[in-house]
């Protein structure tokens, strides 16, 4: 490391900003096949189709990909019954995020979000030179979208509402949501982040999009990486009203979106019925999951995602100690609780044994 200390001054902002701690992978064992369950990830591999796709991409590496990222967005209207201009695409949906909040606020500026939720947020707010207005779930890790509502001054700019909320898992009903647009100025840009989306029960889904065009002021965020299994490719997008999905474009990173992760995005949607019957297979295995834990005695939020959140407040740090033991990495928050991806079945299996072996300790 130098030792030379640069005089060089860096924006005041940056000491608000938390770091982001991402999940590493699972180290090897000599004992054990270790399983990283923090990151929600899709443990399935990429689907040889996607993965030929992405060998074929990868041959025009000497070249700058399509800035205007013309087919995959022009793909993703054709899917969502929306026009081109409606889409902003970008380096994973947090790097559309962190356009979203660049295009709103004003240094002091105010974005209002749940709280926990995912834990990008404060970190794109803080960048911005924003204030995180964070309001507390309700006590069942729900959103509180009345406080939310309660929350929001003539300072707001930004709302982000997560449906299925990351790390806790409970998705907002429809009547919830609009009930809540109804409080908002239309002045105020809502963003439904629904990086979860496919792992929804039936019963629990919402029409964001029936919501967004009935609302100018409502923009929906979603991504490759969970559902489609391309979190390693970066790429997300926003479909928004033309002025916002413009400004985002205006925003965005300078070829952002590489080749590769268009080719894959397109191959992908296209291949989209097989993964489907992935994302059903770790429902059930979520659903397993939940089950096993109720029968042990945990109370745990519902989830909707593919992850479960085990309330554990000053115990987490214990929990995960004695995942890690067992060979499984997840997601600590001190003092809050635990997040622990729905991975593969062996990691599933190991995860209802920890769980209970925790509980009886
Ligand atoms: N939103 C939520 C709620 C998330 O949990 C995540 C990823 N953990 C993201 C957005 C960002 O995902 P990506 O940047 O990989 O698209």
């Amino acid at each position: 490391m130098s030792d030379t200390q640069p005089d060089v001054r860096l924006r005041d902002t940056l000491g608000a900003v938390p770091a982001y701690k991402a999940g590493k992978p699972a180290p090897p064992r000599e004992d054990l096949v270790t399983y990283k369950i923090s990151s929600n990830e899709n443990p399935y591999p990429p689907l040889p189709s996607v993965l030929k796709t992405v060998q074929d991409a990868a041959g025009r590496m000497n070249r700058y990909p399509d800035m205007s990222v013309r087919e995959l967005t022009e793909a993703l209207a054709a899917r969502w019954g929306v026009t081109p201009d409606e889409i902003a695409t970008g380096t994973g949906s947090v790097g559309v995020l962190g356009s979203l909040v660049q295009i709103t606020c004003n240094p002091g500026d105010e974005m209002v979000y749940a709280w926990r939720s995912f834990e990008a947020y404060p970190i794109v707010a803080a960048l911005a030179g924003a204030k995180p207005v964070q309001v507390p779930l309700d006590s069942q890790a729900r959103h509180n979208l009345n406080a939310m509502a309660d929350a929001i001054t003539d300072r707001t700019r930004l709302v982000i509402v997560c449906t299925p909320n990351n790390p806790t898992g409970p998705s907002v009903t429809e009547d919830e949501l609009r009930g809540f647009l109804a409080k908002v100025p239309s002045d105020v840009l809502v963003v439904i982040d629904e990086a979860y989306l496919e792992f929804v029960e039936p019963d629990h889904q919402i029409d964001a999009l029936a919501i967004y065009r009935d609302h100018p002021n409502v923009c929906v965020l979603r991504t490759f990486s969970k559902a489609y299994g391309l979190a390693g490719l970066r790429v997300g997008y926003c479909i928004a009203h033309e002025p916002v999905a413009e400004a985002l474009r205006k925003a965005a990173v300078p070829f952002g979106v590489s080749d590769v992760a268009q080719q894959a995005a397109l191959a992908s949607l296209e291949a989209y019925d097989e993964l489907q019957e992935r994302v059903d297979a770790l429902m059930t295995e979520r659903a397993r999951v939940a089950q096993a834990l109720a029968e042990q005695g945990w109370k745990i939020p519902d989830s909707q995602a593919n992850f479960v959140w085990l309330p554990l407040g000053d115990d987490a740090m214990a929990f995960a100690a004695a995942a890690d033991q067992a060979g499984l990495v997840v997601r600590p928050f001190d003092g809050d609780g635990v997040r622990c991806s729905i991975g593969e079945t062996e990691a599933n299996d190991r995860l209802i044994e920890v769980c209970e072996e925790f509980l009886n300790r």
